[in-house]
């Protein structure tokens, strides 16, 4: 497939490029999913409802059936009815990606790959953007590009690989043309299956020629008529910031830091901090003979572990850690002389649990604070604090150190972060944020300052399946304003809303995404608010019950 270059684009960069400066209207900070979609669009692919066959809620149905253009639509009208639904659409994403969402995938959750999506995507060459895209991933995929933390390319998505698939060229497409097999209903792709398919879409749906990979855009500022982003030396109109939330992982404190230098070997402990998923696929990634301390928060009061909204069928080896990481916490009690001991339930092994002999191999230390580090020649000697003041040491070799991951946004001068940010009088501003950061303002609004937008995981709704919205929303606006249509924001810099009490979804991929940002220097724990819980009896029928143990992890 050749690609087709976007015709106003060509048009737009060749009448101002020079060898020093170039101008387009719209730069695109980010290359990961968020900005496919949004790309897709600006090269002229409008959503509009398809009404054959109709969608599940006859409610929305009749609300888009005579008005089908969902570029400018009236979000609030159309979602208004979605609280008192008898449909389980999600209270916790933002309304547009609520909406886009299940216009998408209207019956996902009994029919996977066979729903029938009742978007359409026509083709208007003649409302196509000019816009580049930049990002520092070396290939299309942002994030999916890179894998942080040790552990496997092969751990699978959480994501069933419909919720992954981007616009006009799915996943199982792209899975049909490069394994030659369909692909099978609730598949959780592998991590390099989910990166070969976002680095392959681009080409795939024609929009490759605004992509520049490899490139890290910096000092980007406000000038009089747009903005100046010296790194490139270009012009533009309009931003959008589709950077992401997860490019810096929070670092051990000094002393810890030392730990992670070591070579691990299977029959020394090699320890893993963290409580989240990114822990759990350290765990779930160490070679099987690998003898494991795992330090990790435990409250499953205020702040679970997400791990606990991990449903047994759904994600077995999710779920395996976090009975692991039970077991460890209601030992730790049952020594605790104030405590009762607690029975663990029966009939919860899983064939994660049965593949290694974890009894001998995992040690987890709830609540338990590292107070000094001594290291030696290829091993070191680290001493342990229990809750209850007791302290042990344990030779260890290797540390990975899984808290939770940021995004920044240090890529923007200091007004322009202000103006992004609006901060309260007197508060100190950092280019460090997490999906909590901008909650508030994209409630309001996905312009955060005039003609400055975000979108993807920057909204605080950090799926992949809930990125259309804000894609769709931004588009509108960026169309309206190069066809001189549009209503522009006005120069006032809003402020932000009062931190918001609804959290992002997928609280605590990573485990820490919900934080304040001033928390997030120490955290190393995680938190999720809508956690399921397991001890709840599952009465509906197994598409059901996983489906509803998603959406409560989403
Ligand atoms: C370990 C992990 C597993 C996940 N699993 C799932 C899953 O199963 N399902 C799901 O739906 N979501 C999952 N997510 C959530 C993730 O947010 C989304 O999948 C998705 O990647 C968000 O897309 P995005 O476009 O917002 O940004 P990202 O994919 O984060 O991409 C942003 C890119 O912008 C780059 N960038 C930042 N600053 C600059 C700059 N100055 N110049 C150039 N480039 C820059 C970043 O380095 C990054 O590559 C997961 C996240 C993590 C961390």
């Amino acid at each position: 497939m050749s690609p087709s270059p976007c015709p106003a684009l060509t048009e737009r960069l060749e009448a101002h490029h020079s060898p020093s400066m170039m101008e387009t209207d719209t730069i695109i900070i980010g290359n990961g999913p968020s900005a496919m979609i949004l790309s897709y669009i600006l090269h002229g692919h409008l959503p509009y409802y398809a009404s054959n066959p109709p969608h599940p809620d006859p409610l929305l149905h009749a609300k888009l059936k005579d008005t089908p253009q969902l570029l400018d639509a009236d979000v609030s009208q159309l979602t208004e009815h979605f609280a008192a639904s008898r449909l389980s659409y999600s209270t916790q994403a933002l309304p547009a990606n609520v909406l886009l969402d299940t216009l998408v995938r209207p019956s996902v959750d009994i029919e996977e790959l066979a729903c029938r999506t009742n978007i359409e995507w026509r083709h208007v060459p003649e409302k196509a953007v000019p816009h580049l895209v930049f990002g520092n991933a070396i290939q299309p995929g942002g994030q999916w590009t890179e894998n942080l933390m040790p552990a496997s390319w092969d751990i699978q998505t959480l994501s069933y690989a419909s919720m992954l698939s981007l616009p006009a060229y799915s996943f199982a497409q792209h899975y049909q043309r490069t394994k030659g097999t369909e692909l099978p209903a609730f598949t959780r792709p592998s991590r390099q299956d989910t990166a070969d398919y976002f680095r392959e879409y681009p080409h795939a749906v024609h929009i490759d020629d605004v992509f520049r990979c490899h490139e890290t855009l910096s000092g980007i500022s406000r000038t009089e008529d747009g903005f100046f982003i010296r790194s490139h030396n270009i012009r533009c109109k309009h931003l959008v910031l589709a950077s992401g939330i997860f490019t810096e992982v929070i670092q051990p404190r000094p002393m810890l830091q030392p730990l992670a230098s070591l070579t691990p070997s299977p029959d020394s402990p090699f320890l893993v901090i963290g409580s989240g998923f990114s822990a759990a696929d350290v765990i779930i990634s160490a070679p099987q003979d690998q003898k494991i301390i795992h330090v990790f928060k435990w409250d499953p009061e205020n702040r679970p572990s997400p791990l606990r909204g991990c449903h047994q069928q759904a994600y077995p080896e999710y779920a395996g850690v976090y009975r692991l990481m039970k077991r460890a916490a209601i030992s730790a009690e049952s020594v605790s002389p104030t405590k009762r001991p607690t029975k663990m339930r029966r009939g919860m092994s899983t064939s994660f649990l049965e593949s290694r002999p974890w009894d001998q191999l995992y040690e987890g230390l709830p609540n338990t604070e590292i107070i000094a580090v001594d290291m030696h020649t290829d091993s070191a000697s680290v001493t342990f604090r229990r809750t209850d003041g007791t302290t042990f040491t344990r030779l260890v070799r290797g540390m990975v150190y899984a808290t939770g991951r940021r995004g920044s946004l240090g890529y923007l001068d200091r007004p322009l972060l202000a103006e992004v940010l609006s901060p309260k009088d007197g508060t100190e501003i950092s280019p460090i944020i997490s999906g909590q950061t901008l909650r508030g303002k994209a409630l309001d609004n996905v312009e955060v300052a005039k003609d400055v937008f975000i979108i993807g995981s920057l909204t605080g709704d950090s799926l992949i399946r809930f990125a259309y919205g804000s894609c769709v929303e931004t588009a509108g606006k960026l169309i309206g304003a190069f066809l001189g249509e549009g209503k522009t924001r006005p120069e006032t810099v809003a402020a932000a809303r009062p931190q918001e009490t609804s959290v992002g979804v997928m609280h605590g991929i990573d485990g820490h995404d919900v934080y304040p940002s001033e928390q997030a220097a120490r955290v190393d724990s995680i938190h999720q608010d809508t956690a399921f819980d397991e001890q709840k009896p599952q009465t509906d029928g197994i598409l059901r019950s996983i489906w509803s143990s998603l959406m409560k992890i989403w």
